[in-house]
């Protein structure tokens, strides 16, 4: 399996980054070494000093996908999670600097722990609200009418490029309020009023 991430795609991150909005998705990927499965502790590396969160919508594939029209997006997916796609914003901003790719601040070993999954018929995915708390005080909020980019309109993107298969993973981007985590932190994502993801950092 494979993870894509999808960058800039709620506007006020974007600005919180200084970062022009996109005129089309733009992503990244993560290999499946970057996987933290639901329960386990994140470690913070050592070769980062600030270690960023960035709380997100995680969308499960459920079959082979190639050039996948916007309409029929959504027979491709069944589950909607909360993840953190976890990023050394020091290295990624040394790579930005340079023009490089991210992967090296992105793309390292559990950079990606994962919450529990809902199924997407319980769900109004043109509604749906996020939360992430650090230490019990919210950090972020997540409204899918803020999207830049429809999942929909993302998994046809994306499919044209890179066939999606069943069990891969669409990050589908970070709404603002990134901050970093220290040793200790305690994080607890939401969706709606149900808890999914819950990680300690050490
Ligand atoms: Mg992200």
């Amino acid at each position: 399996m494979k993870i894509i991430c999808i960058g800039r795609n709620y506007a006020d991150h974007a600005k919180e980054m200084n970062a022009p909005l996109p005129e089309a998705p733009v992503f990244f990927l993560k290999p499946d070494t970057a996987l933290l499965p639901a329960g386990t502790p994140f470690y913070i590396p050592d070769f980062t000093n600030d270690l960023h969160y960035e709380c997100e919508l995680v969308v499960k594939i459920k079959k082979v996908g190639k050039n996948i029209p916007e309409k029929f997006a959504a027979e491709y997916y069944d589950q909607i999670g909360l993840g953190i796609d976890f990023t050394a914003r020091d290295l990624q901003g040394k790579a930005k600097e340079k023009g490089l790719p991210w992967e090296i601040g992105k793309s390292f070993d559990n950079s990606a722990p994962l919450g529990g999954f809902l199924p997407k018929e319980s769900l109004d995915l043109s509604n749906l609200t996020f939360t992430l708390k650090k230490n019990g005080a919210i950090v972020q909020v997540g409204h899918t009418g803020d999207m830049i980019f429809t999942i929909d309109r993302l998994i046809s993107y994306v499919s044209r490029f890179i066939t999606l298969k069943t069990g891969d993973l669409l990050f589908t981007g970070t709404p603002a309020g990134v901050g970093p985590v220290a040793i200790g932190d305690h994080l607890e994502g939401s969706i709606g009023e149900e808890k999914l993801l819950d990680l300690q950092i050490k």
